[in-house]
């Protein structure tokens, strides 16, 4: 990325934090948060906090970061190298990415390309291109059918924490990553002490992964009396499936049960749910990949996350295209581009800036 690309970044995202400062979430308990930022062009800065709102505007709006996070935890210091802070507890965080769910889609929109010579094909990404023996990197897009996965996986999971749970639906604030998936922050106070350990059965229970084998379930389906009781949790979704479609399946029970679960369940990150340190995007600010901001969801049938987060300006920019595929923003299609100068509404490049594959002219 060169310096005329950096200061123009940095220049649409500090136009963004100006105007737009309101839609900044920051957490009623900011003192106790630990938060931190990516420069364009440069490495995590850590470990910072801020006395209020204001405060921390500020420093947003001066830096003009790629990206802004804080964490879910709280602690006594935040501060202190993390051994030190003094953990307080952490809201309950789910991570879905349409990357991490299998859809057919992915073999028309995710390829690799040579970062030398820009050709471009089909995964598996080989090491090294075929054509000129430079780097090579994969490329993952993203379209309505991936898009709508995550949205209903993320419903799943409210699903899971208002039924199985017993989380207020009040309690789940919903949003779009600004990237390619759902972050849902559980706001349950019952959850705040949990350790990783029961965070990890929490996720797995979403993820429909501590349960027993399909075959066993089936053999106690099987024996289930017509019309009996459909239990609690995963038996009840389960039980509840196979009922209203047993009559017709045409395969067998232990299949129908698979089927029940792999409709059900909802692949969130269970690596994201268990760290109890991290630091997450907040709300309200922009991706560093995509200019497109962290957005809270109200109703999610309704999110378009093709639309709703794209909150750069539209002003023409010239610039420079390496290589990039075809994509959609904003209910416009563009490219695809190779090695070619193009002009594109602000929103549309930046998405190729941030990624490294143009710079302005
Ligand atoms: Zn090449
Ligand atoms: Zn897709």
């Amino acid at each position: 990325m060169n310096s005329a690309t950096v200061t123009f970044l940095r220049h649409a995202y500090k136009e963004y934090y100006f105007r737009s400062s309101d839609s900044i979430e920051v957490p009623d308990d900011i003192q106790s948060r630990e938060f931190g930022y990516i420069p364009f062009g440069g490495g995590m800065v850590r470990h910072l906090t801020f006395k209020n709102r204001g405060e921390a505007l500020v420093e947003f709006l001066k830096q003009s970061p790629s990206s802004i996070y804080c964490s879910n935890a709280r602690y006594e210091s935040p501060a202190l190298p993390i051994e030190e802070k003094g953990w307080l507890g952490a809201e309950l965080i789910f991570d879905i990415d349409a990357t991490d769910i299998p859809t057919h889609c992915k073999r028309g929109h995710d390829l690799w390309y040579c970062e030398q010579c820009h050709s471009s094909a089909k995964l598996p990404k080989p090491p090294k291109c075929p054509k000129c023996g430079g780097p090579t990197s994969e490329f993952h897009g993203t379209c309505d059918v991936c898009l709508g996965a995550a949205k209903e996986h993320a419903q799943r999971v409210v699903a899971f924490l208002t039924e199985d749970f017993a989380v207020s639906r009040e309690l789940v604030r919903v949003y779009f990553s600004g990237n390619r998936g759902y972050h849902l922050h559980v706001f349950d106070g019952r959850f705040d002490l949990l350790d990783q350990q029961a965070r990890a059965e929490v996720a797995d229970y979403v993820r429909g992964a501590s349960l027993p084998l399909s075959q066993t379930l089936a053999s106690t389906l099987r024996r289930r009396p017509t019309g009996g009781p459909l239990g609690e949790g995963w038996t009840r979704r389960i039980t509840g499936y196979v009922d209203e479609r047993r009559q017709t399946y045409p395969g067998t029970l232990q299949k129908l049960v698979s089927e029940a679960v792999s409709h059900q369940h909802a692949l969130v990150d269970s690596s994201v749910t268990t760290d109890v340190h991290r630091v997450f995007r907040l709300s309200g600010t922009l991706h560093g990949n995509t200019g497109m901001c962290k957005a809270g969801v109200g109703s999610i049938d309704d999110f378009d996350a093709q639309k709703a987060p794209v909150v750069l300006s539209s002003k023409p920019v010239a610039l420079k295209v390496d290589f990039y595929p075809r994509f959609k923003i904003n209910g416009e299609e563009f490219g695809p581009f190779k090695a070619e100068s193009v002009e594109l509404p602000t929103y549309a490049a930046v998405q190729i800036l941030t990624r490294g594959l143009g710079e302005v002219a």
